[in-house]
Order: C-alpha cells, then sequence, then structure tokens
C-alpha cells in the first residue's frame, strides 16, 4: 500500500479547486472510485473476509480509521464510519463535508465487492463539527428515502 503525505491530496484538491471550482469533488470522487476498484480486485483476490479486508485496507492505508461498518451484500447497502480522515486531518474544521476522495474509495471497494456499481455520499463529517465522518450508499430511489430507513 502506498503511503503519502496527508497534504498530497489535499493540496492537489485545492489546487484545481482554484482553477476549475467544484467540479474538483466530482473528479476527485471518479478518480478514487476508479482507484477503489483496483484496490478492491487486488484485495478481495487474497482475502476471503472482504468486509474485514476492507477495514484492514482503510485503516492501515492511512485514509482513516473504520469504527463502524454494517454491509449487507444481499441489499447491496453498506454504512461505514470512519474517524480521523486524511482531509479532517488537514482542513480541520471546514463547515462543510470534505470527503468526497474518501466516499469514492469507498464506492469502488464496494462496488467490487457487490459485484455492481454502488457509489457512497457523505453524510456526516468531522470537518464540520460531527462526531465522525459517515458514509452511506446512494440507490437509485434517491438519496432522501433511502437514508429515512436508518
Ligand atoms: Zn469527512
Amino acid at each position: 500500500m502506498l503511503h503519502f503525505e496527508d497534504f498530497f491530496l489535499t493540496d492537489v484538491q485545492n489546487e484545481m479547486e482554484k482553477i476549475i471550482g467544484p467540479i474538483t469533488r466530482t473528479i476527485m470522487m471518479n478518480a478514487a472510485i476508479a482507484s477503489g476498484k483496483k484496490l478492491g480486485k487486488r484485495l478481495f483476490r487474497r482475502c476471503a473476509d472482504k468486509k474485514e479486508a476492507i477495514i484492514k485496507c482503510i485503516n492501515n492505508s492511512g485514509i482513516g480509521k473504520v469504527v463502524n461498518i454494517e454491509v449487507s451484500e444481499k441489499n447491496k447497502e453498506a454504512i461505514v464510519e470512519i474517524k480521523d480522515t486524511v482531509f479532517k486531518r488537514v482542513y480541520k474544521k471546514r463547515g462543510c463535508c470534505t470527503c468526497s476522495y474518501v466516499a469514492g474509495i469507498l464506492s469502488g471497494l464496494f462496488s467490487v465487492m457487490f459485484g455492481t456499481d454502488v457509489n457512497f455520499e457523505e453524510v456526516l463529517c468531522e470537518s464540520k463539527g460531527d462526531e465522525v465522518c459517515k458514509f452511506v450508499t446512494v440507490h437509485k430511489i434517491g438519496f432522501e428515502e433511502w437514508i429515512r430507513r436508518f
């Protein structure tokens, strides 16, 4: 696993935001989805317990520390709570969600796990003062409807 300094990712994000604006998050997210899929294919080849593999991978990568993970392979849904993400460490308090890159990595990993594309959304973020960064799968039925189920 590659280790970066925390600020590498946020420096890229900051520079892109200056030049191209809010579309930056979509680019970071899409790049992360591609990376997460490649990572997932490698991870799951070696490890039978996919959930455990994801926890280990995130905890060892420096992305953050997984404090809760709930997975329904049948419904292709998941909730992942992470503390101290790389973005929170650099941005501290920013008043908004800052971890779209992490959401992208999770989207890629779980897309491989479920065998179908899923997307994660960050619904709570330490950067905006929440206790934890919380990521949930978003399905076609609509995010608002889905989140009401929890
Ligand atoms: Zn966050």
